[in-house]
């Protein structure tokens, strides 16, 4: 793929814990792995950005609006949500090809 940027999209944040488990809460999780991902494709020369960075609240128009101003809807924008379901990890990928 030419020219990629990435867009990682860490899932639920502030009130909207997502799925608990285990002393577990969805949306710190999904930050945690949500930076990790940031940071290894920043090492890689990769141009990445987060839907968040910190504990808060977004909308789903908030989260869609926060894609799209990253980099828009052009060719090669990769928009990884993670989300963590119970039985274990599920990722959503989504290309704009
Ligand atoms: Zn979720």
């Amino acid at each position: 793929m030419n020219n990629p940027r990435i867009v990682i999209d860490a899932g639920h944040g502030g009130t909207d814990g997502g799925a608990t488990g285990n002393g577990i809460i969805e949306k710190n999780l999904t930050l945690d792995i949500s930076k990790y991902m940031y940071n290894r494709f920043r090492e890689l020369g990769i141009p990445v950005t987060m839907t968040r960075t910190t504990d808060e609240t977004l909308s789903p128009t908030e989260r869609v609006n926060r894609i799209m101003d990253a980099y828009g809807d052009e060719k090669g924008v990769i928009i990884i949500s993670n989300h963590i379901n119970a039985g274990g990890a599920e990722f959503s990928y989504h290309y704009i090809i």
